[in-house]
């Protein structure tokens, strides 16, 4: 089972990340927990490049290809081999992010994301995916209100930016009904745990 964790800065996919993996591990499910772009070795090089603050240089289209490389040896190398083994994979975001922030919020089209981003993942799409849905305000709240967080080239656009990237997701939740799950990340995190529990539960009892 292939578990993506989608939305804006801020929306809280992490932390409640990191909650499922606990609760999976008490109920001694197999999993692993990975991240975009990164999770190995390739793909968290291409990550720093991606997100160095100094790369303000970048092109729209060679961000889209960075993110595609990075997700296509992160398929290879840790994905697809779990899936195989019947382990469940909870990936903090995935090509959903490619699709707003690409496709959308950079001008770039959605459906040439979604072409180039077919080649990267030959058809190896989630089981289903949680959106955290925030407003793009309060997400950048509370990222300013999280020290912890590391700083990247992204935290540097400006509001209309994330604004743009929310509608990006919006467009993308709607050519996939079936396979997102809207999550009001707005609410406390004990809430949207409980929620997003509820539907893996579903899942893994089918
Ligand atoms: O989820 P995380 O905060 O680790 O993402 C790192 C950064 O990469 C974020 O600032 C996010 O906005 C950016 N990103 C992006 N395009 C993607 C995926 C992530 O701009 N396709
Ligand atoms: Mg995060």
């Amino acid at each position: 089972m292939f578990i993506t964790f989608e939305g804006p800065e801020g929306a809280g996919k992490t932390t409640i990340l990191k909650m499922i993996a606990k609760n999976l591990e008490e109920k001694q499910y197999e999993y692993i927990q990975t991240r975009e772009p990164g999770g190995i070795r390739i793909s968290e090089a291409i990550r720093s490049v991606i997100l160095d603050k100094a790369h303000t240089e970048m092109d729209a289209r060679t961000e889209a290809l960075l993110y595609a490389a990075s997700r296509r040896q992160h398929l290879i190398e840790r994905v697809m081999p779990a899936l195989e083994n019947g382990t469940i994979v909870l990936c903090d975001r995935f090509i959903d992010s490619s699709l707003a922030y690409q496709g959308y919020a950079r001008n770039i089209g959605i459906q040439e994301v979604w072409d180039l981003n077919q080649f990267a993942i030959q058809d190896c799409m989630p089981t289903f995916t949680l959106y955290f849905d925030i407003a793009p305000e309060l997400g950048l709240q509370r990222i300013a209100a999280n020290a912890n967080r590391e700083v990247n080239r992204l935290d540097q656009e400006s509001i209309s930016f994330h604004k743009r990237v929310y509608e990006g997701y919006e467009q993308v939740l709607q050519m996939f009904p079936n396979r997102i799950y809207r999550i009001d990340a707005s609410k406390s995190v004990e809430t949207v745990f409980e929620e997003c529990w509820k539907i893996i539960t579903t899942h893994l009892n089918e």
